[in-house]
């Protein structure tokens, strides 16, 4: 299967680690929409929050999203998880990923 986050997981194509465990990876995105803009995924391969997602995977991409927004500054000036999910949320990469936006103010708006 051709995944671009399984092969940065993988480390077949690069990416600047931010955090990682045994089962999220989390990584700078390539295009940030804030000063910082981090995407947390799940090592192993689910489509988006409309799949099957184990209750593991889900509560271990949580943890690292708190744990990303800490090692990023922003836990207390706040911060945006997003996961875009199909085609009217215009998720572009069909592996499961939670944004982290923050280090400014963001639009009130939900995007
Ligand atoms: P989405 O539109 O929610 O599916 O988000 C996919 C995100 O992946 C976008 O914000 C892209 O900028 C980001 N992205 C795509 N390719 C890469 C890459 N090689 N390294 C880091 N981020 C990437």
């Amino acid at each position: 299967m051709d995944c671009l986050f399984c092969s940065i997981i993988k480390g077949e194509i690069p990416s600047t680690k931010v955090y990682e465990d045994d089962a999220t990876y989390a990584f700078r995105d390539i295009h940030p929409m804030a000063r910082a803009h981090v995407l947390v995924v799940p090592k192993c391969h689910v489509t988006s929050l409309a799949d099957e997602v184990p209750d593991e995977v889900y509560t271990a991409c949580m943890h690292t999203c708190k744990k990303v927004a800490e090692l990023e500054g922003i836990s207390q000036s706040g911060f945006r998880v997003v996961s875009n999910a199909g085609p009217d949320a215009c998720q572009s990469v069909h592996h499961l990923h939670f944004h982290i936006l923050g280090g400014q103010k963001l639009s009130e708006s939900m995007a």
